[in-house]
């Protein structure tokens, strides 16, 4: 059972670990972290390593989700997914971008399975909705480029058409 209020999610809430992408940082890690922090446990529902395993955090039900942490003024209505690493040894302090390949897939699959559990519309990054660089990239226009419909076939033009058609009489004709 929950040890947090159920609560009816409407926006996913995105988050980097904020360690070095080159060092290991694990679910049971974070999990340590928060509760030194003195929640009761991880605060965030998904946490996805660089090998792009999805590791649960707080519980998930059928029709909502174990009240989370990990965002603050917005817990009462998110989903907080977060992704190992967002930072570098060298630049500790700079956000970006660090998600390996299998994180992105593993990313983009879970949005959209709770996109179609919870019926969610709404994907944004911890920094749109306050003052931190977390998670390191612009999700919104990321989300926009993944769910983006592939380009359309340019249109024939009629010389095209024209041509299309004298090729198949030409073609008939020996
Ligand atoms: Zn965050």
């Amino acid at each position: 059972m929950p040890r947090n209020r159920i609560i009816v999610p409407d926006t996913i809430v995105i988050h980097y670990s904020a360690t070095p992408v080159e060092k290991d940082f694990s679910v049971g890690d974070i999990d340590a972290m928060h509760r030194q922090r003195g929640f009761n446990k991880i605060g965030y529902h998904f946490y996805i390593t660089k090998d792009g395993t999805v590791h649960k955090g707080r519980d998930t039900v059928e029709r909502g989700v174990e009240m989370g942490a990990h965002v603050r003024g917005h817990n009462d209505h998110t989903i907080g997914i977060c992704y190992e690493g967002g930072v570098t040894l060298a630049q500790p302090h700079i956000g970006h971008d660090t998600r390996t390949a299998e994180q992105t897939a593993a990313m983009v699959a879970l949005i959209k399975q709770l996109q179609r559990q919870y019926r969610i519309k709404k994907i944004v990054g911890h920094r749109d909705l306050g003052p931190t660089q977390c998670p390191g990239f612009d999700v919104k226009s990321w989300w926009a480029s993944v769910t983006a419909p592939p380009a359309a076939q340019p249109e024939l033009t009629l010389v095209e058409r024209i041509i299309q058609w004298l090729t198949s009489i030409l073609s008939r004709g020996r």
